[in-house]
């Protein structure tokens, strides 16, 4: 818009100057060479007729260009308005959503951070189920409800209040000026009466929508923050909270707190050290061992992620799923089975390799590709390589997880399915997919001996493999009455600090060469 008025500016002064130019040259001309007489004695003495017309003619003229000009300069103004329109409502839809009228999220975000944020409240609504709408009813009924909504929202809301619409899912209150204790009880009001309209469907098209709503809660002042927050810095930690509380059932309020705001830390920590990481070798294979419980012969090793640092280490429980979610997991995954390939060229040739796959290796072409590419250059045999699985990656998307499997079984490669017992996989499942090994999870695992129903359901699990003509390994053996309960069960594999805590590359040479029979190893010893 300012571009434009600029230009406009600027070519009024371009035609002003055009036009002082001409007349001064007129002027100019007229003084030195008597330019109207000239053209008038000529005029006459052409048309004689009309001698006594010529003064009218000139005028007509004259009248004529002053008329032209005029209509010419009124269309160009026309012209610069109606882009002047165009322009401020493109403006508009910039910062204003077009379905509710409320900000959208450029205008939420312009609004605060012209405002004051150090003491600010911001209540976040997600309606969860506006795409179960959109698809049963179309999206003119969802927009309708959407508008329900907003409108609800207006006329809880004060004027100084900043409303706005995200996402189709996504509304906002921002209440500045409000420290926690002072918004907590306009929060609670709003969150109340959406509960009830909620509750009591919204009514549009005959029809009445039932709406399922779950709330975002954050004070900037209940936090303790070492740099200072924006407008999208606050819109992040609530979209934070949203995915926080998809995964807390019923509950459907959840408030923005200090734990959260360590998770964000660290996840931004790991997003941007992780490279540099894998490069300088501070991420590394660690591997723990998985021991035939009947001969106590070690078949394998689990390799299991390490990143340590001079300051502390972090653990796989928190920057796995954060490199997940990043898209980095599978460079990770191929990083780590590359150095594992070459750290076992110095191992016994029948000594095997499980890898962990996440869901989101599985579904990664490039992962079945390099892993094919790493065990032919490090001349790694795929029969020594076991690929764990856990289970609901096998569930939530069978039929692309089954391809992939499918894929690495024709490879060489082998399908354990881990931390069996945690998921929800059907019998239907574990027939179509053909896996290998099957390993009970360790919660079972760690209570055989004092819980009789985790000892039936490992019994079960020992069964169902023995059934499938599979093995079965059980995870966290920690103590001599464990095993002991295992072998007794019917299990096959162990795997656990009894044994031996995963070990560094070194560590595996160490323990491979004492190999000492497990009865005698208490487990304080390890
Ligand atoms: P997981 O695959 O179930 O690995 C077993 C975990 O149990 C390991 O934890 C291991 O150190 C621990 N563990 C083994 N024996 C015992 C025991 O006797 N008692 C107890 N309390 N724990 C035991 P870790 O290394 O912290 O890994 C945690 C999880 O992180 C792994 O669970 C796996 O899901 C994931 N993870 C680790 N490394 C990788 C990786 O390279 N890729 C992927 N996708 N996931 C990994
Ligand atoms: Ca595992
Ligand atoms: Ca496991």
């Amino acid at each position: 818009m300012t571009l434009i008025r600029k230009l406009t500016n600027n070519r009024n002064i371009v035609e002003m100057t055009c036009v002082a130019g001409i007349v001064t040259i007129f002027v100019f001309i007229e003084l030195n060479f008597n330019l109207f007489e000239r053209i008038n004695v000529l005029f006459v003495s052409t048309f004689p007729q009309f001698k006594q017309y010529a003064f009218t003619l000139a005028g007509a003229c004259f009248i004529g260009l002053l008329v032209f000009s005029v209509v010419q300069r009124k269309r160009l103004r026309d012209e610069i308005h109606e882009k002047d329109k165009v322009v401020s409502s493109f403006e508009r839809h910039k910062i204003i959503d077009t379905v509710t009228g409320l900000a959208n999220r450029n205008g939420l975000l312009k609004q605060l951070n012209e405002g004051e944020i150090r003491k600010l409240s911001v209540l976040g609504i997600e309606v969860c189920n506006i795409d179960t709408i959109v698809r049963v009813h179309g999206s003119h009924v969802a927009e309708r409800v959407e508008v329900a909504i907003a409108d609800f929202l207006v006329a809880l809301s004060k004027p100084y209040n900043i409303l706005a619409h995200t996402e189709q899912s996504a509304f906002y209150i921002a209440f500045p000026g409000l420290d926690a204790d002072e918004s907590r009880f306009r929060i609670d009001r709003i969150i109340e009466s959406l509960d009830d309209i909620a509750e009591a469907g919204i009514h549009s098209d005959g029809l009445s929508l039932r709406i399922f709503v779950k709330y975002a809660v954050l004070s900037v002042d209940a936090l303790e923050i070492s740099a200072p927050l924006n407008g999208a810095s606050i819109l992040q930690r609530l979209d934070f909270v949203h995915r926080h509380v998809s995964s807390r059932g019923r509950e459907n309020v959840v408030f923005y707190d200090q734990q959260m705001e360590s998770a964000i830390a660290q996840r931004a920590f790991v997003e941007a050290n992780f490279n540099d990481a894998l490069e300088s070798g501070e991420i590394v294979p660690y591997f723990q061992p998985f021991v035939d419980i009947n001969s106590n012969r070690i078949t394998g090793f689990e390799i299991l992620a390490r990143w340590k640092r001079p300051d502390g280490e972090i653990y796989p429980d928190v920057f796995i799923p954060i490199l997940d979610q990043s898209g980095d997991l599978s460079l990770l995954t191929m990083s780590l089975l590359a150095q594992s390939c070459i750290a076992a060229r110095n191992w016994p040739d029948d000594i095997k390799l499980a890898i962990n796959l996440s869901p989101t290796d599985l579904r990664d072409e490039e992962v079945l590709e390099g892993f094919l590419l790493i065990l032919s250059e490090t001349g790694m045999d795929p029969k020594r390589i076991e690929i764990e699985i856990t289970e609901n990656a096998f569930i939530d998307e069978a039929e692309v997880t089954s391809q992939v499997v499918a894929k690495l079984k024709e490879a060489g490669m082998s399908i354990a399915i881990d931390d069996f017992g945690t998921g929800y996989s059907s019998l239907h499942h574990l027939r179509i997919l053909q896996f290998d090994k099957l390993k009970i999870d360790q919660s079972f695992v760690r209570e055989v001996i004092d819980n009789p129903e985790s000892r039936t359901i490992v019994k079960t699990m020992v069964a169902l493999g023995n059934g499938f003509g599979i093995p079965t390994t059980a995870e966290g053996v920690e103590t001599v009455e464990h095993l002991e309960m295992l072998r007794k069960l019917g299990c096959d594999l162990g795997q656990g600090y009894l044994f031996s805590k995963p070990l560094s590359q070194s560590g595996v040479l160490d323990f491979l060469k004492q190999q000492i029979p497990v009865e005698q190893v208490s487990a304080e010893a390890v």
